[in-house]
This record gives structure tokens, sequence and C-alpha cells, in this order.
């Protein structure tokens, strides 16, 4: 039995803080559903707790079974058990997602063999076509065969705990199923069952996968937490609630990264 805690959890980016106070525990088997308005900082809150650039944390902890993962690097929490599959997947050109999959497995001391069959197998269990394993990383792909993508990945690399970034944004139902149901199955795995951290805006995620606890994250912190019955009242209720606590206040062009250009706004940095 694993556990992921999060505590107090507080980042800034571009000199705004976006995190305010997030704490968190999550164990093996449980699904926790993370629902908040846009801007609210889920996407935030995945990076920080994965180790993505950018991010400043200016307080608080994330710990994987006691070790502390916020002094790890991207690659050193991924090892410890770690997985994010991306609110918009990167595409990678020149590497394919069996080069990228069996680096990583190998990397964790396991076969490459074993590897390869396992890519097919679970390939074949989510509908993803199997002439795209060896094309280059998620260049080109549909959003419904980029979501698919990373869910071959998180079945391969059997992670303890994965974040999930609105995994069921640009699917079409069918995709939508096969993406939720596999990861439901991994929950319920009798060896080392996942713990999952699924963000999204739609109780249609919870048709396949039964969330433990939905939590309504608003203003960089988890405002209310409960169980399934949440989804439904927010769908119902909206976000009106929290919406005076919300910093309609954006960070200077200056301040971004990425800066203000329309390569930037067409990667919907600022959406979702
Ligand atoms: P959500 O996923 O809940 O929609 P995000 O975590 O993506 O929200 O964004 C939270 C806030 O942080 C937004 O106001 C967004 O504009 C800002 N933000 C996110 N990334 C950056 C960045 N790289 N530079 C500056 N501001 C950012
Ligand atoms: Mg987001």
């Amino acid at each position: 039995m694993s556990e992921l805690v999060v505590t107090d959890l507080h980042a800034t980016v571009g000199g705004k803080e976006i995190l305010k106070g997030v704490s968190l525990t999550i164990r093996s088997g449980e699904v926790h559903a993370v629902m908040g308005p846009n801007g609210s900082g889920k996407s935030t809150l995945s990076h920080v707790i994965t180790g993505k650039p950018g991010y400043t944390v200016t307080g608080g902890s994330v710990t994987l079974d006691g070790v502390e993962l916020l002094e790890l690097a991207a690659w050193e929490r991924a090892k410890a058990g770690l997985f994010l599959a991306m609110q918009y997947p990167t595409e990678v050109p020149g590497v394919s997602l069996e080069a990228m999959l069996t680096a990583s497995a190998v990397a964790a001391g396991r076969d490459a063999d074993v590897i390869k069959a396992s890519i097919a197998a679970e390939s074949e269990r989510i509908g993803f076509a199997t002439d795209l394993i060896t094309r280059p990383l998620n260049v080109d792909l549909s959003g419904g065969e980029k979501k698919r993508n990373e869910t071959v990945q998180l079945g391969v690399l059997e992670p303890k705990f994965a974040i999930l970034d609105e995994i069921d944004s640009g699917l079409d139902v069918d995709a939508m199923k096969a993406v939720t149901r596999r990861v439901e199955e991994a929950t319920n795995a009798d060896d080392k069952p996942l713990g999952v951290l699924a963000i999204t805006h739609y109780k249609r995620l919870f048709e396949e996968l039964e969330p433990d606890h939905v939590h309504v994250f608003a203003a960089g912190v988890i405002q209310k937490s409960g169980g399934r019955e949440l989804a439904d009242e927010l769908e119902e209720t909206g976000y009106a609630e929290w919406a005076h606590l919300v910093d309609h206040s954006a960070p200077t062009a200056f301040d971004n990264p990425f800066g203000d250009t329309t390569f930037a706004d067409g990667l919907n940095l600022h959406e979702g």
C-alpha cells in the first residue's frame, strides 16, 4: 500500500501565487477527482507535483511513501512511481512511443522484450492503432489518439500514482470509455492498485472511473470535499459559490516565461 501526501503546498508561476495551500492524501486504489473552474490552478497542481520546470514552490511538501518528491527531478519522481497524463500531451518529433517507453522501462530495471509485448497488449486493450507505436510521439495525432497514447504509457509503466489532467478532453464517447475503463481496471488490480488524481470538468468521466472522493478546487485551494454526489451537485450549481474568490488579475506578459505569442495561445496555455 502506497501513499501520496500533499501538505500545504504553495507555488507561484510568473511571480503570481497560484497554489495557496493544497493538502490531499491519496492511497493506492483510491480515485480522487478534482473539479474546478478554468484558471483555478488545477494543471499547475499537476505540474508542481510531477516536477515540470517553471514553477516556484514557496511552501509545503509532496511525499510518496515518505520520500520528499519536491527535491527530486521530474524523471526521479517518475521512477519513484508517479505518472502524469498531460492535458496537452507534448509532441516529440524523432522519438517514437516505443523508444520512449522502452528507455523509461529499461531505466527502471525492466526487460526490453517484455516491454515491447506490454506495449502491444496495452494498445490492443484500449484500441490504440498499433502503427502509431513506432511513429513520432504525439506528432499529428488526433485528440483521442493522444489520450489513448497517454493511457498506453500508463498501462505499460505501471506507476503507483497517476495524475490525469482532463484526460476526457477532446475524446469521443468510445475513446472515453476505453481510456477510463483501463484506468479503473488499474485501480482495482489485486497487485499494486493504482491511486488516481483525476482533474476533470465533467462527471461523465465517472461512468467508468469510480471516484472515492470529489474535491472542489478554486482559487488555489481545495474548497470542499465529498463523495460522488458532490459532482452531481456541481453539475447543477457550477462554481458560483466560489466565484468571488477568483483573482482575475492576469500575470504580466513580462513575467510569463512563454511570452505573449500566438504560439503560446495555440498551446492553450491559458485555457481549461
Ligand atoms: P487550470 O488548469 O485550473 O485551468 P492553470 O493551472 O492552467 O489552471 O492556470 C492557473 C493560473 O496560472 C492561470 O491564471 C494561468 O494563466 C496562470 N499560469 C499558468 N501557467 C503559467 C505560466 N507559465 N506563466 C504565467 N502564468 C501562468
Ligand atoms: Mg488545466
